[in-house]
């Protein structure tokens, strides 16, 4: 666990580092991203196992995982040729615009995607001449430390990507804090990312924040209902619930409700919660005793409509759970409070108009999903739903190669897609007379 002396000597490394890494040829920095790709290829099994060890994901999942920081770097090992700027038209001389490197970039990371969200900054970061220190999540260190080897063991010199574990107060606080770090990328809770945004605006730090969500799954009358209740399970309890864009809040047009609630549950009770390491698991434990007591104290007995089963040994075992049909206190806390573990509440709604009244009623606005089979409607949804990333009949991951970020306090700024190295640069406005 590092102190703050050990967080300043990682800073001081990688402050020396970035003259010598901003000036490595585009081309060459590619080269280096790409092999850095091909070695986590290559260790893939290993970080996958890893990730089941220090988070319990399922073994489905921490493959794909793996598999994503592989894309991940490959796609940004695109970007160094690429990251040109522009030629404005002026008179009496030329004008150009350059995107250049921030400097030391600081990455805090949580613990529910460790690999996955580390390298969604790491990656952007470092093709565009940046170099970085991360903070992984203090209960989950152990594919950030390992991926920190296999980019050295990929030829990236020293100092360019640093782990530093520690506690986040200490730490992370300490990156937040230090001068020569230029750039903040914090993923987390919203109630700490106003706190680190609050304490960077005190240097003007540049920051992209990535913070909660209670996205919504809406459910119109006119939909393919049984694809709709089938999928509806696993986009809320994949990696148990503990994803920032599970759909924890199931809206449902009332004349189909009590048909819904019927085929959600009997595919809840289908869902295959067991060991992580077994690949038929759908579902493994959650992440930690004190998590899974939290995740314990939204559940009240009477609001619960159905339960599937999770194993009763050892374990953080957690059975997806489904809350519906209640008027109580402890439910309107189930509906509105992000509970990251696998419970889903659901209410009816009567038309568009209250749907989308009920979408947006709630500080977060990360994702969501649309289910209607008339297309006009699902665009003005979409559009009117105050949210970073949405579907319509699907509820699509992430992808690498398009934007992912939150509105409102779901976060600040946009990771992936084409655009990501412009949160990892400034651009430089140069004018050369011809007078
Ligand atoms: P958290 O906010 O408790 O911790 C996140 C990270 O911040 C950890 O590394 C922690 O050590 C560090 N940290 C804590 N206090 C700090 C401080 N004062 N200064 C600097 N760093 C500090 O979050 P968590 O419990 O690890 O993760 C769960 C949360 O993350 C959920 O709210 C979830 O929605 C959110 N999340 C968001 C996204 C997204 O992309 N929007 C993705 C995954 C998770």
């Amino acid at each position: 666990m590092a102190d703050a002396a050990e967080v300043d000597r990682a800073v001081e490394r990688a402050a020396r580092a970035f003259p010598a890494w901003r000036a490595v040829a585009p081309g060459e920095r590619a080269r280096l991203l790409r092999r850095f790709a091909q070695v986590v290829e290559d260790h893939a099994e290993e970080l996958a196992r890893l990730e089941i060890t220090g988070a319990g994901h399922t073994v489905g999942n921490a493959r794909w995982e793996a598999g994503n920081v592989r894309d991940v770097l490959n796609f940004y090992a695109g970007a160094p040729e690429r990251d040109h700027g522009k030629q404005i038209p002026v008179p009496g001389g030329v004008d150009v615009t350059f995107a250049e490197p921030l400097g030391v970039v600081g990455i805090i990371v949580p613990w529910n995607f460790p690999m996955v969200i580390m390298t969604w900054g790491v990656a952007p970061a470092l093709a565009a001449g940046n170099t970085v220190i991360v903070k992984p999540a203090e209960w989950t260190p152990l594919t950030a430390l390992r991926l920190a080897e296999l980019a050295l063991e990929a030829g990236l010199p020293e100092g360019v990507l640093q782990v530093v574990p520690g506690e986040g107060e200490v730490a992370g606080a300490r990156l937040v804090e230090h001068p020569d770090v230029r750039k903040i990328v914090f993923t987390g809770s919203t109630e700490v990312g106003k706190l680190i945004g609050a304490k960077a605006a005190e240097q003007v730090k540049r920051v992209t924040l990535e913070l909660g969500g209670k996205s919504a799954n809406i459910v119109f009358a006119d939909a393919d209902l049984s694809r709709a209740a089938e999928s509806a399970p696993m986009a809320v309890f994949d990696n148990s619930g503990q994803d920032c864009c599970a759909r924890s809040r199931i809206l449902v047009e009332r004349s189909v409700y009590d048909d819904f609630l019927a085929r959600l549950s009997q595919a809840v009770r289908e869902v295959r919660v067991g060991d992580p390491n077994d690949p038929a698991s759908q579902m493994g434990p959650l992440v930690s005793a004190e998590h899974r007591e939290r995740v314990a104290s939204f559940v009240t007995q009477a609001d619960v409509y159905a339960a599937g089963s999770c194993p009763t040994g050892p374990g953080y075992w957690f059975p997806p759970t489904v809350l519906a049909g209640s008027s109580s206190e402890s439910f309107r806390r189930a509906f509105t409070e992000e509970i990251f573990g696998p419970v889903v509440s659901v209410v009816p709604f009567e038309d568009e108009a209250d749907a989308v009244r009920i979408a947006n009623d709630t500080a977060y606005g990360l994702s969501g999903s649309i289910w209607t089979r008339d297309v006009g409607r699902a665009l003005r949804v979409a559009r009117a739903v105050e949210a970073g990333n949405l579907s319509v009949n699907s509820h699509s991951s992430v992808r690498y190669w398009t934007p992912f970020g939150g509105f409102k306090q779901s976060g600040l700024g946009r990771e992936l897609g084409p655009d990501a190295l412009s949160a990892f640069t400034e651009t430089k406005n140069v004018f050369i007379s011809t007078e």
